[in-house]
């Protein structure tokens, strides 16, 4: 049999109408944020037709590459987000990734996600250029008092000996201030409970298409394509633009923008015991063991261009915490997009008639990504 190239491959009657055609909704974007606000969706209503259009065999944002932290904030994190947003403003942001790991855990459960009670540890290294000065104990007071209305807990952070930190050099240590309420996922296992959530749910996820535009009109228009140009115009009752990072190539006024994060996990160490998750440089930099491996990723904030040398920094932060990863090699590297802004908090709204976007989640979707999906489902079900 002969094989021939079709220009302007369409889908298939069979395709468009199963998967594509006269659908209730249509969420662009099949990461933790756009998965999360179809289930909501479907508990809302139950009779809806929902497709999840995901470009990207896996994800291509932060959903399946990410550290799993499910952190609400560092100590000097939290610093930065008062002095930025004010008070009150960083509060709701606190809130928001304090209620979204609540969601997640409970939607999910523990066991799916592989949740463990890490605790946390944010750490000041001697001989190191430090982002931001490490808090005195007159801050960490005030701080644990300004959170302690999210957190129900008086003690949220505190110092401690850097002696108590097994496997970690405490002579490179400076201070230590840790927290109890933070913990990690598995975060395979969670995009995976999730996806498993959405099939079960009757909501269709396609994987390996593309919106490339997008229309506003009586109703929302969308261009779905197999490839990055052109495509199929198809008409849905409503748009939802879960797209972080890359909402920009379909709008272009929201304050979005993609920010690269390296991410370097080692070859399995001797004697590796599991460690609270890390946070180093306000948050930029963060560690933590998978198993018996490490983990480290982060550093935009170096402004380094060349990914070497990113890569032999990240690496001598490594191995200046861990004296025992100085003899083993690093043997799994990848990137990830973050969706950042001017502003820190998340952009939940409606833009036009029937389409409305959930983005700009930062460095801590995990944590937020469900309470947004759930704040953006409640939005395109009133309409
Ligand atoms: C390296 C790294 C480490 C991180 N570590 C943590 C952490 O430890 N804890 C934490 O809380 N957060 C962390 N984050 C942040 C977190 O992963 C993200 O905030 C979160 O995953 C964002 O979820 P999302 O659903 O908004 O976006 P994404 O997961 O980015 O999903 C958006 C999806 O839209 C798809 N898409 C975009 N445009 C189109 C289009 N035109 N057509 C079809 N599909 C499209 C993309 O392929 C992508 O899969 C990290 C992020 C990175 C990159």
């Amino acid at each position: 049999m002969g094989s021939y190239e079709c220009k302007n491959m369409a889908f298939s009657y069979w395709e468009s109408k199963q998967w594509l055609s006269d659908r209730n909704l249509v969420v662009v974007g099949g990461g933790i944020v756009g998965l999360s606000a179809a289930l909501r969706v479907r508990e809302l209503h139950p009779n809806w037709k929902i497709t999840v259009i995901e470009r990207h065999p896996f994800g291509g944002g932060g959903s399946t590459r990410n550290a799993g932290f499910a952190c609400f904030g560092s100590a000097t994190e939290l610093r930065e987000d008062r002095i930025t947003l004010g008070d009150k403003s960083a509060l709701e942001l606190v809130q928001k990734r304090w209620t979204g790991l609540q969601l997640l855990r409970k939607r999910l459960g523990d066991q799916a996600l592989r949740y463990r009670e890490s605790g946390s540890v944010e750490l000041f290294l001697k001989g190191f250029e430090q982002h931001s000065a490490a808090p005195s104990s007159e801050e960490l007071e005030d701080l644990n008092r300004w959170i302690a209305p999210v957190t129900g807990n008086n003690k949220t952070f505190k110092n401690i000996p850097s002696l108590h930190l097994h496997g970690m050099d405490s002579a490179a240590i400076e201070q230590a201030v840790s927290s109890p309420l933070e913990g990690c996922v598995d975060t395979g296992h969670m995009m995976y409970a999730l996806q498993s959530e959405v099939h079960k749910a009757g909501i269709d996820l396609v994987h390996g298409c593309h919106v490339t535009g997008i229309q506003n009109g009586p109703q929302p228009r969308i261009r779905i394509s197999e490839t990055a140009a052109g495509g199929t115009w198809f008409e849905t009752e409503r748009l939802l633009l879960t797209t972080n990072a890359f909402t920009r190539e379909l709008l272009d006024d929201l304050d979005v923008l993609p920010a690269t994060n390296l991410v370097l996990v080692s070859e399995p160490l001797q004697t590796l015991l599991p460690q609270p998750t890390v946070h180093i440089d306000a948050g930029y930099v963060y560690a933590r063991s998978i198993e018996n491996r490490l983990l480290i990723g982060g550093g935009r904030h170096w402004g380094l261009d060349n990914p070497e040398e990113l890569e032999a920094r990240l690496l001598s932060t490594m191995r200046a915490i861990w004296p025992e990863s100085k003899s083993v090699k690093i043997d799994q590297r990848w990137t990830g997009v973050l969706g950042i802004g001017k502003a820190r908090l998340p952009i939940v709204k409606s833009v036009q008639s029937g389409i409305h976007v959930a983005v700009r989640l930062g460095g801590m979707g995990v944590a937020m990504g469900m309470q947004c999906g759930n704040q953006v489902a409640e939005l395109v079900s009133e309409t």
